[in-house]
């Protein structure tokens, strides 16, 4: 009996000849089983018992495999298998040995992939003891799963694919289905990411493209796809972001601040110390709707925009020292950045700050340029605290005066600015201002607006320029004159570098040319790079805890 002529293709092939000529490969399938089926006299009854089978078949090896792996106690490589290692091991050896030309990166190389397929196997079954070991419990609510059955998972790991089978059964009282193997091995819901991949992926995603990141991942020994790292380094922003609220949310209310002072409190006492603060900001390059940028611009519109993202460190000043080339670093500082807003970052400012002796510091010095939504900051959040104009920016305001005066690098615009830096570093910015305002009248009405602006720029600061001890304090230290105090002063800084370095360090990866960001994508890449710089990845990644000693 000829078979008879599959009616449901045709839909599917008007669907796909409407782009091509030639039929999808499905439809090429399709076309060939119902071929085989007329050449084999296959009747459509015969062939639904044939599927039956196989469908039968196919259950009776699942449940085969699920109950191998259910009875998995140990884990280890079985005999055979440790000596097909040592066989291929000893094969890549003798060819390296036979190419005299081949280094010891050959030797590091070929042992390496080796060993991968061993330690895959021992992965998988290590895994599968944990996951045998768990309770099947609601991780919520702790009860007893019911409909408990089991399902396997195919993820990516160090050593290559690892395939592991959990049970899993649904929570009536959360109304839920769980795995709670997933939980106990550090797995996320949808995603086939170990925590080692999860982590590699955040860490270099972080640090560069997604481009680069899948090329540096495959020298690592790591096969992802370029999309699979991208996506798994956002889904770890998320974590990360997640984690920052909680750690922010810990100290909302004042009796929780009040606690976390008095446990710091406890400790042994401290020598006095500085806590410094820098702030800045600097801007991003966002956009959103990807795919209509010819549309947007016909409506006049431009699909990019710059959005600031505002930034801040944390330091003890006693942790900030010089190199032997002279050059300063400091050994331990927290650092904020979002682009969720200074509200943001205020909140998350201040929790690194407490975490950092806020508490603690006999002095608490907030250093920046002059923008007043820093000030503010300041003043609502460190009420305490000794306010700071960056020196250089102060002396920049002045040379952009001089060089609207007498044109840029004349030696009369040196002259004239000489005495003015000079005042500026004597605390006597009263002086300055006189200066300007004396200026002003002989200037044309164009130039008497600027120094308007920069008379109002001095007024406003004038309170925060005290730089005088600091620099009379590193003259007396560079003459071997310096009294104990001065040689503590000298180490207080003047400028915002820390922060300024901060901020480009950040632009290395945030800012590079043809770059374009979404909000969220943005933000959660940069709340990856803050939790590695504040040393806190191993709160992500408890597996890493011995990195937080780096910072
Ligand atoms: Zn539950």
């Amino acid at each position: 009996m000829p078979a008879e002529p599959n009616r449901s293709l045709e839909p599917a092939m008007t669907n796909t000849t409407a782009t091509t000529t030639e039929p999808s490969r499905q439809v090429r399938r399709a076309r060939a089983r119902a071929a085989a089926r007329t050449a084999a006299r296959i009747t459509p009854a015969d062939e639904s018992r044939c599927l039956t089978q196989t469908i039968l078949d196919a259950a009776a090896a699942t449940a085969a495999a699920a109950a191998q792996a259910a009875t998995l106690a140990k884990a280890q490589l079985a005999e055979a298998e440790v000596q097909a290692w040592l066989k291929d091991m000893d094969a890549r050896l003798q060819v390296i040995f036979a190419h005299p030309e081949q280094n010891l990166g050959e030797i590091e190389e070929q042992l390496a992939r080796s060993v991968k397929e061993p330690l895959r196997l021992l992965a998988q079954r290590a895994a599968q003891v944990k996951a045998n070991a768990v309770l099947c419990q609601c991780p919520e609510c702790h009860g007893a799963l019911s409909e408990q059955r089991w399902l396997s998972r195919t993820l990516h790991s160090r050593f290559g694919p690892l395939t592991i089978w959990r049970r899993y059964g649904f929570c009536p009282r959360c109304a839920e289905w769980h795995f709670p193997a997933d939980y106990a091995l550090g797995l996320g819901r949808k995603a086939p990411a170990s925590p080692y991949v999860q982590e590699i992926s955040a860490l270099l995603v972080s640090k560069m493209p997604a481009e680069q990141a899948v090329l540096v991942a495959e020298r690592l020994g790591l096969d992802l796809s370029r999309c699979g790292l991208h996506q798994e380094a956002h889904r770890q922003g998320l974590k990360a972001q997640q984690w920052r609220s909680q750690f922010v949310g810990q100290l909302d209310t004042w009796e929780r601040i009040q606690q976390f002072a008095r446990s710091a409190a406890e400790g042994p006492p401290v020598e006095p110390f500085t806590l410094v603060i820098e702030i800045d900001a600097w801007d991003i390059r966002e956009r959103d709707d990807w795919g209509k940028t010819k549309e947007l611009r016909e409506q006049g519109k431009q699909p990019e925009r710059w959005h600031w993202v505002y930034m801040a460190t944390v330091f003890r000043l006693d942790h900030r020292g010089q190199t032997a080339g002279n050059r300063a670093v400091i050994t331990q500082r927290g650092y904020a950045a979002t682009r969720l807003g200074v509200e943001a970052l205020s909140g998350q400012l201040y929790r690194e700050a407490l975490a950092r002796g806020l508490g603690q510091a006999h002095l608490v010095l907030v250093i920046a340029d002059g923008a007043l939504w820093i000030w503010n900051l300041a003043q609502d959040r460190f009420p305490h605290a000794r306010q700071q104009l960056d020196l250089f920016h102060a002396e920049e305001h002045l040379w952009a005066v001089a060089r609207d005066l007498y044109g840029k690098g004349t030696p009369q615009a040196q002259a004239w600015i000489g005495p003015l830096l000079q005042q500026i570093r004597d605390d006597q910015t009263v002086a300055v201002i006189a200066t300007l305002a004396e200026l002003k009248p002989r200037l044309l009405q164009a130039q008497q607006k600027k120094i308007q602006t920069e008379i109002e720029y001095f007024e406003h600061n004038a309170h925060r320029m005290k730089y005088k001890e600091v620099l009379e304090a590193r003259k007396a230290c560079e003459e071997g004159k310096a009294t104990e105090e001065q040689k503590r002063l000298a180490h207080r800084p003047v400028g915002s570098g820390a922060i300024e370095s901060a901020c480009r360090q950040y632009q290395c990866r945030f800012k590079r040319t043809g770059q374009f960001w979404t909000t969220a994508g943005d933000e959660a890449l940069m709340c990856l790079e803050t939790l590695w710089r504040n040393g806190r990845w191993h709160e992500l990644y408890p597996h890493a805890r011995s990195l937080a000693a780096l910072n």
